[in-house]
């Protein structure tokens, strides 16, 4: 018998919101973002999934892009981090990986192997991570013809810093100089947008749109749950009740025993803690649900275990899945009260729980 702590990825669901992204996306096509693991829901399954109607992926480094070939899927897949090292043009060229080439190290390695796979352009237009300045692309464009790798440029792309806050300037001061940066070479693609972008009115998405946990049913845009938003939960993150007690008035529960009973309660122990990338931050008061009943958690997140208040699921016995977060419980509800984003709590459930598909 095996411990039944599992998350359940509806397959169906993360379909829905990739239709979802192409209806905002108009007239640009996205791209699914499947990194880190598909949000933490497996790459390979993920990406197999869309594979009928995704017509590029992007992840970060080439060895997320390897296992999406691995898994016997051959659309391009573009690596948002580019190259690590000059070895690895090669293996884009290979496998039709198309890296983000975004400093001037980049560009040294393609003039020094002479190996130019297809590739795109960052440009920065304010987050400052990663890209070139506006101002330097045209001595950019300059090397790139030298070294014969210019017929490989597919187009620019840039990241915004402050999508998903509907009251920032600036994501339109950045499409702006994105716009006039990139505007010497119309026939090149562009690509900007990120989730958060679909749902900014007016937004222009471009040739290529870039959406990641929309797909996942996680809300980009600050104030909003996914639900909210027209998406659906893809995670139902569950664990059994492996024990149900009394804890009486004045009793405490859990390390550093935060939590006191005001009353004799009836509680629970849940089989899932911060060892399986449940937020220890999220303690007394984070909503969880039983049966489609929300309930609440009470004390510390521990590593393998969680307790919870059971006044609000008294017929709840021994064996009962928990959902920690999924259909009745939104993942950004748990995040919020974890003081983080539901990014964070989907790319850090472990290795520990599997993933069950439907
Ligand atoms: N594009 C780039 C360059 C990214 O780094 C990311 C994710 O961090 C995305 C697109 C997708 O962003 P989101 O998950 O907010 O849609």
């Amino acid at each position: 018998m095996s411990r039944s702590t599992a998350a359940h990825i509806d397959l169906n669901a993360l379909r829905n919101n990739y239709r979802t992204a192409c209806e905002r996306a108009g007239s640009a096509q996205a791209m699914a973002v499947v990194k880190a693991d598909g949000y933490g829901h497996g790459i390979a399954r993920v990406a197999a999934a869309l594979s009928d109607v995704a017509p590029k992926y992007a992840v970060a480094c080439i060895e997320e892009a390897i296992t999406i070939r691995e898994a016997g899927l051959s659309q391009p897949v573009v690596l948002l981090q580019g190259v690590h090292a000059a070895g690895d043009l090669a293996e884009c060229v290979q496998h039709r990986f198309e890296p983000v080439v975004h400093g001037e190290h980049q560009l040294d390695w393609i003039e020094q192997t002479g190996v130019a796979p297809d590739f795109w352009l960052k440009v920065n237009t304010g987050m400052n991570r990663l890209g070139f300045r506006p101002d330097d692309l045209p001595a950019v464009m300059a090397r790139l013809a030298k070294a014969n790798a210019r017929a490989r440029l597919r187009g620019f792309v840039s990241h915004f810093a402050c999508a998903d806050d509907s009251d920032s300037l600036m994501t339109a001061a950045q499409t702006a100089r994105f716009e006039a940066a990139t505007s010497a070479w119309p026939t090149l693609m562009k690509s900007v947008g990120n989730s958060a972008a679909h749902f900014i009115p007016g937004q222009p998405l471009f040739d290529w749109s870039r959406p990641g946990i929309m797909l996942y049913g996680g809300s980009p845009v600050i104030g909003k749950t996914g639900p909210e938003l027209g998406l659906e939960p893809v995670m139902s993150l569950q664990a059994p009740l492996i024990t149900t007690r009394i804890v009486r008035a004045g009793e405490s529960v859990g390390y550093g025993g935060t939590w006191v009973a005001e009353q004799d309660t009836r509680m629970g122990m849940v089989a899932i803690g911060y060892g399986d990338g449940y937020p220890r931050h999220a303690g007394t008061d984070t909503p969880a649900a039983i049966g489609g009943r929300r309930i609440r958690l009470i004390g510390r997140v521990s590593m393998d275990m969680l307790a919870v208040d059971l006044s609000n699921a008294p017929e709840a016995q021994v064996g009962a899945p928990v959902e920690l977060w999924g259909q009745t419980v939104g993942v950004d509800e748990v995040a919020s009260c974890a003081g983080t984003i539901s990014y964070e709590l989907l790319t850090g459930v472990t290795s520990r729980v599997p993933r069950v598909y439907l």
